[in-house]
């Protein structure tokens, strides 16, 4: 990691914490065996290569937008056709209007939408409609579900420490504290909980906004009917329901987690796998709620909105995901990694939990059985994953060093691919498992999972 290491040191000086997404340095909240964070020289299909020349398998795909593969060829081809004939208008371009029925296709219940550049955009814009058209200020939100980093939802998204519990926490300092006084903050998955603080609250709340599967939270999935009973209570209280789908849309399947378990919502925010990695988001929805975003109601703007450059993406990216068979391989690859992580963990009687769809999903180290929401969450050993990313970063296998953070799979991994991700995962098991010191010290913690 020398040459990670040097440019490291020459970013700390120019870029604070040396990095341009807080993101990408999680030393104070979570564990890392890697001593500083790697450079990136060049990504292509399933591999990630960096610059002190070694190459990885790459699950984190960016965060997950990279569905089908870097630089995947028939999007690079498009997009570079494009970018010839300019790539900002500030006025309308057919484009638009095609990107706009795909996305419809895909997702009906976004009757109008508008396209936007990032995930933060689209979750801030729907918020606004929400609020403009219930005439109602607050917002429930969910603890551990990360919605983009405005000030509205910068509340309880990674409060990993304990002492805090269910206090709402504004997870950045410059958020004025008069904004907590509008955010009403929950744990998933609890059915009555949400009730009750709807039943008291409702007439100030314009809108729930949550993540279907919590995709900041190592794809903790929810409770059967869960989603229905969100949809209920905002019909009964007349709240908006806001799905953020900017991690689950075009990528646990074509209609998203709305389609999965059959819950239209009123407003929805995708964005990453809609571009494979070019920016481009889009938040759209009812009808009469879209329709409150006009000059003397509800501002929207954005000099890069629906630039013609990630729509060709975009564009490209849906034919793509419709026509070739992307999603039977996304299942087939996450399925089979799934049971064969959880068997290898279980051949060597380490308790553990594999979450998620196979499209996006993680292993942990815990007793548990189940994993719902944020706060159990906190009781997995995330000290001996990150031990394991380590291990299998080492053997040219990359995860986030946060186990928070999903594995993702795409279009572009090969069967090859799973194999030697398989072997990596067999071989790394030791060493993860019985991490020790220079002087061969046993330095495993963990209380949290029996190791038989
Ligand atoms: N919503 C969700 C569910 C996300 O996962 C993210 C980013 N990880 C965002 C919103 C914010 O998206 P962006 O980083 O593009 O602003």
């Amino acid at each position: 990691m020398e040459n990670s290491m040097r440019l490291f040191m020459e970013s700390l000086k120019l870029f604070p914490a040396g990095v341009n997404s807080n993101a990408r340095i999680r030393r104070e909240m979570c564990p890392s065996f890697a001593p500083c964070t790697l450079f990136i020289k060049r990504a292509h299909g399933s591999h990630i290569w960096d610059v002190d020349g070694n190459k990885y398998i790459d699950y984190r795909l960016g965060y997950g937008p990279v569905i089908l593969g870097h630089s995947y060829e028939a999007v690079r081809q498009a997009v570079h056709r494009h970018d010839k004939d300019g790539l900002v208008f500030a006025l309308e371009n057919e484009i638009e209007i095609k990107v706009a029925h795909k996305v419809q296709k895909c997702l009906p219940s976004m009757e109008l939408m508008r396209f936007a550049n990032s995930g933060t955009e689209a979750t801030m814009a729907a918020i606004r409609v929400a609020r403009a058209f219930t005439g109602k200020e607050k917002i429930m939100k969910f603890h551990g579900h990360y919605h983009g980093w405005h000030d509205s939802v910068m509340f309880s998204t990674e409060q990993k420490h304990k002492k805090y519990g269910r206090k709402i926490m504004p997870a950045s300092l410059g958020v004025p504290s008069e904004i907590k006084k509008l955010v009403l903050v929950e744990d998933w998955n609890n059915f009555a909980a949400v009730e009750k603080t709807l039943k008291r609250h409702h007439r100030n709340v314009a809108a729930i906004i949550t993540e279907p599967i919590m995709g900041n939270a190592a794809a903790i999935m929810p409770h059967r009917g869960y989603l229905k009973h969100l949809r209920e209570l905002c019909d009964r209280y007349d709240v908006a329901l806001i799905f953020d789908e900017v991690k689950t849309g075009f990528r646990v399947g074509l209609g998203g987690a709305q389609k999965m378990f059959r819950v239209r919502p009123d407003l929805t925010t995708v964005a990453k796998s809609l571009g494979n990695g070019y920016p481009i988001a889009a938040f759209g929805g009812r009808e009469d709620m879209m329709n409150m975003i006009r000059p003397g109601k509800v501002a929207h703007g954005g000099t890069y909105s629906a630039n013609p450059v990630s729509l060709t993406a975009a564009s490209t990216v849906l034919d793509v995901l419709m026509k070739k068979p992307v999603f039977k391989r996304l299942n087939w690859y996450g399925r089979r990694m799934m049971a064969e992580i959880g068997d290898m963990l279980s051949a060597h009687g380490v308790s553990h939990i594999v979450q998620g769809v196979p499209e996006m999903f993680q292993f942990l180290f815990t007793r548990r059985e189940e994993i719902s929401n944020y706060n159990e969450l906190q009781e997995c050993d995330m000290i001996l994953y990150a031990a394991f990313q380590y291990e299998m970063m080492r053997r040219g296998v990359m995860f986030d060093e946060d186990g928070e953070e999903p594995i993702y799979v795409s279009y572009s991994h090969s069967k090859k691919d799973l194999e030697d991700t398989l072997d990596a995962f067999e071989d790394s098991l030791h060493d993860a498992l019985i991490p020790r010191t220079p002087v061969g010290i046993d330095t495993r913690l963990s209380e949290k999972v029996k190791i038989l």
